[in-house]
């Protein structure tokens, strides 16, 4: 079992789009880091690169999982003329 260091949101963590990963300071001055990839598969921990320090991402899977979500309703676009 792993003993998180903290429980974060992942609406208070910071996303950069460029490498498509989630950070959020670290106490030992680094960032912890999860990759959007990790979310999609799951994975709710954040390692700190710099540290043994991780803590757990609170997030909405559905958000997240790909192939799970229902195809979006799109309206049928037919000429009723
Ligand atoms: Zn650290």
């Amino acid at each position: 079992m792993s003993v998180y260091h903290d429980e974060i949101e992942i609406e208070d963590m910071e996303y950069d789009e460029e490498t498509e990963i989630y950070h959020y300071p670290c106490p030992c001055g680094d960032r912890f880091e999860i990759s959007k990839e990790e979310l999609e598969c799951g994975e709710e921990t954040a390692k700190c690169p710099s540290c043994s320090l991780i803590i757990r991402v609170i997030y909405d899977k559905d958000n997240f999982m790909v192939g799970e979500q229902a195809p979006a309703v799109k309206k049928a676009d037919v000429a009723l003329a």
